[in-house]
């Protein structure tokens, strides 16, 4: 049983006590569950599959303190957050150098599947969009598709303290029907931004996509890069401390599709998006937060999850520019409470 198994086994008894903070996260469940708006992601036809009335919050302080609301341990496929993490696990493997002579770091501004590449500089924009994700898929290294797979999946491990599965069915349903990512790829190959064992890598891409996480885990792997690349539960290091700031960064200008701006300056915490209804947040020093309710906008982001956000950061002033003193002060708000606070 891993240190992550063994606290969760002693703590998940401990219910009855109560914090502010849990108190404030039932209060926002209760307020945004009646929220209908929006659809769950079609293109992929599992993901259609997903229940409208899903909706879980969670937050990990970089202290090592849970506290999680309605459907925090309910699985779903990670989609596009994995790509923040993938981007990191490249950066480990052949330095940032490289990496953005491969993969640029603007905002497009267009959608995240737009057939989009910067041609000034004959690359993908941002690691973020599905071009530039599918390219730093492809530099992941391994001797093998399955080496390269498990490499991935160790990483996700690290970040969470558990194992993952992946989603064989949303997987299959991407790789019968992704052909928009697959003619990507093509583009990319033809001006030799890929190597040519393109659907190895796409597997791999849609693999990655269907990496089976929760709210919880959400949070946990943003804490993870709160707390500078190690989790606070387990204290295993998930990423080197030199790359944390180029996934935060990463994240906060182009993590939240084509509303990333917007985002910027009504949220301003760095985040990433995924159409399988998943946020993942970190709020550098302090904590990660994950949402998960799979009603999305025409952009691709989850509604309820974006409405818990901007509560959040307007509540406890978490804006990363926030140059003034909140009323709430969250320190004080996660103090008197069990590891483990769910519900
Ligand atoms: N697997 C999805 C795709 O490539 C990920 C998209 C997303 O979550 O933004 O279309």
């Amino acid at each position: 049983m891993s240190h992550f198994d063994n606290l969760h086994s002693l703590t998940s008894s401990i219910t009855a006590v109560t914090s502010p903070l849990r108190q404030y996260l039932h209060e926002l469940h209760s307020k945004y569950h009646p929220l209908t708006d929006g659809v769950v992601a079609n293109y992929i036809p599992e993901l259609a599959l997903a229940d409208p009335a899903l909706f879980g919050i969670a937050v990990v302080t970089t202290d090592g303190q849970i506290f999680e609301v309605g459907d925090s341990t309910t699985l779903f496929t990670s989609q596009a957050i994995s790509k923040a993490f993938v981007y990191g696990l490249a950066l480990e493997d052949h330095g940032r150098d490289y990496i953005t002579s491969k993969v640029g770091l603007e905002a497009t501004g267009e959608a995240f599947n737009a057939i989009l590449l910067d041609e000034k500089n004959n690359r993908p924009y941002n690691p973020m969009v599905n071009g530039g994700a599918i390219a730093i898929t492809n530099l992941i290294k391994g001797q093998h598709p399955t080496e390269r797979l498990k490499r991935i999946l160790d990483m996700f491990k690290r970040y969470t303290g558990h194992s993952h599965d992946i989603s064989m069915p949303v997987f299959l349903s991407e790789k019968a029907t992704g052909h928009r990512n697959r003619a990507m790829a093509f583009l990319m190959l033809n001006v030799g931004i890929v190597s040519d064992n393109l659907e190895e890598t796409l597997d791999l891409y849609f693999q990655q996509c269907s990496i089976l996480v929760t709210a919880r885990d959400l949070a946990m792997m943003g804490a993870t890069l709160a707390n500078g690349g190690v989790n606070p539960i387990t204290q295993e290091r998930a990423i080197d401390a030199q790359y944390v700031q180029d996934v935060i960064s990463v994240m906060l200008t182009c993590g939240m599709y084509n509303y990333s701006g917007e985002w910027a300056c009504r949220v301003g915490i760095p985040a990433k998006s995924g159409v399988g209804g998943g946020i993942t947040a970190v709020v550098p020093g302090q904590l990660g937060i994950g949402t998960f309710s799979p009603l999305l906008d025409d952009k691709g982001n989850s509604i309820r999850g974006i409405k818990v956000y901007q509560d959040l950061s307007k509540d406890f002033g978490l804006h990363l520019f926030n140059a003034t003193r909140c009323d709430r002060d969250l320190n004080a708000w996660t103090k008197g409470s069990p590891v483990d606070a769910r519900s």
